[in-house]
């Protein structure tokens, strides 16, 4: 995994140049100041077949950041790796399944 001190001001800034300078106001409230944690959220990803009530430790997961919103509270996750922030997963060859792995 690449960078994971990614602060709020670097997060604000992506977000800035990827909403072409249009602020970012919280739905709930209306104003724009915006607070994220020290800490990334990590959100498993379920991959083709399998079972929704399963959870594999280690297994693949999606990297967000918790945007919070400093008068209200309310909060956005945005995915780190559609901002360019950090690498996607990719599971090791042999954490798949062999049904799962592609057929040749
Ligand atoms: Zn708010």
């Amino acid at each position: 995994m690449s960078d994971t001190n990614i602060d709020t001001q670097t997060i604000l800034r992506v977000l800035s140049e990827r909403l072409k300078g249009k602020p970012l106001n919280c739905d709930a409230c209306g104003t724009s100041g915006w607070f994220s944690g020290p800490d990334l959220i990590t959100h498993p990803i379920l991959q083709h077949g399998q079972q929704i009530n399963s959870v594999v430790i280690g297994g693949p997961y999606l990297p967000l950041a918790a945007m919070t919103c400093q008068v209200c509270g309310n909060t956005k996750l945005f995915n780190l790796v559609k901002l360019g922030l950090m690498a996607p997963f990719i599971p090791a060859a042999d954490s798949i399944p062999p049904d799962d792995l592609p057929k040749r």
